[in-house]
Parts: structure tokens; sequence; C-alpha cells
């Protein structure tokens, strides 16, 4: 994986985002403002303008940018959220021009501390940790497994999916959703939905660059 595999992450990201903007604005407004879908969208169009502006840029430089970008574009929780986990990603892998599987999984990881540092959310709160967590878990298992990159980003796919989906019968206790206490379940959550479709835009990129 190099600067072209993460250049096409940003961008799937973006397409996804567009594509899934009304379903996110629609599961924020169950139980939230209806926010996540634009939020999502607004950033990620910035990112891709501003990468767009980098051509030179190294894959850690890349996601430092789009993280900056989130931060100053987003104003909903996930735009600090989003924005701190992409700017931890991009500092671990320092100025190196190609990742391994286990380099992505350090900058991975460094991106779920970011939000759980300063999200505070742990697994079962309903939140975007929900499907990160096994999305990571899975990709971690799968590469110490001997499996190529692409099976075990396959893997954190259908993890993250299956996290995402797990969201619905939890009472949230983070962000805003935790005001409707147990109105809140019985609903996926918006965060862990986008986070999905992050992990599979991340598995067709580097499908893309295998
Ligand atoms: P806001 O809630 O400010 O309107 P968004 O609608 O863009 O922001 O994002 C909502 C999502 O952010 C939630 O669905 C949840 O996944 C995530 N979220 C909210 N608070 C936290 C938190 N403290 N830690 C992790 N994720 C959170
Ligand atoms: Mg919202």
């Amino acid at each position: 994986m190099d600067s072209t595999t993460v250049r096409s992450w940003l961008h799937g990201i973006a397409e996804s985002m567009r594509a899934e903007r009304d379903h996110l604005v629609a599961l924020d407004s169950a139980i939230g403002d209806g926010d996540h879908g634009t939020n999502m969208t607004r950033g990620f169009d910035a990112v891709e303008l501003a990468i767009a502006a980098e051509p030179d840029a190294a894959p850690g430089r890349l996601l430092i940018l789009a993280g900056k970008t989130l931060v100053s574009t987003v104003g909903g929780a996930s735009g600090p959220l989003w924005g701190s986990a992409l700017r931890s990603a991009g500092r671990s892998l320092g100025d190196r021009a190609e990742l391994s599987g286990e380099q992505l999984v350090e900058a991975l990881a460094a991106a779920l501390a970011s939000i759980r540092d300063l999200g505070a959310a742990s697994p079962g709160d309903k939140t975007m940790v929900d499907a990160l967590a096994p999305a990571l878990d899975a990709l971690r298992a799968r590469l110490a497994a001997g499996d190529p990159v692409d099976a075990a980003l396959a893997a954190a796919e259908e993890a993250a999916g299956e996290g995402m989906r797990s969201t619905i019968p939890m009472q949230a206790r983070k962000g805003r959703a935790s005001y409707l206490g147990e109105r809140s379940i019985g609903h996926q959550d918006p965060g862990a939905t986008s986070s999905a479709l992050i992990i599979g835009a991340l598995r067709r990129a580097a499908a893309g660059s295998a």
C-alpha cells in the first residue's frame, strides 16, 4: 500500500458518504439531530479538495491533511473524532512511502486510540467504537494468522458490519443519542454505520492496489 492506496481510500470514503448521506441522516434523525450524513459528506468532500492540492504527499501526510480538514469543516462530534483519528493514523506512518499490513494495523490502532481518548467511549456504548474495535481486532488476528492484507481487510469489513448491526439493541451511553436513554434502543448508530463504510472503502482501496 502506498499514497495511491490512501488517496483512493479517501476518495472512496467521500463517494460512500455521498451515496449513503440520506441513510445516515435518517439514522441520526432517529436518535440524534439528523446531521451525520451532511457532516460526513461535507467533511470528506473537503478532504478530496485538500488532497488534490498536494499531489506528491506521502500516505502519512495525506492522512494528517485529511484529519485537519475534517476538524475544520465538521462541527458535530464526528468531525473532531475522525479528525484526530486520521491525524494520529498519519503520524504513526511518519514519512514512509509504502506501508505493510502491520503498519496499517498500527495506523488504525492509533486512530481508534485517539477516538477513545477524545470521546471516552467503550465497546457497548453504541458509538463508532462498536464498528471500529471489532474491525481492528479482525484485521490484526487475520494478519497474525498469516492471511494476506486483502483477505484480512475483507474480514475487517465483515466485522465492522456486524459491529454496526450490534448497536441496534444497545442503549447509547455517549453522544447525543445518550440523552434519549432507553429510547435509543432499537436504532442503528449512525457513527457506527459511517465507520463500517470507511472500513469498506479501505478494503476496496487496498484491493485496487494489490
Ligand atoms: P453530533 O452528535 O454532534 O450531531 P454526528 O451526528 O456527526 O455528531 O455524529 C454522531 C455519531 O458520533 C454517533 O452516532 C456516534 O457514533 C459518534 N459519537 C458521538 N459521541 C461519541 C463519543 N463520545 N465517542 C465515540 N463516538 C461518538
Ligand atoms: Mg448528529
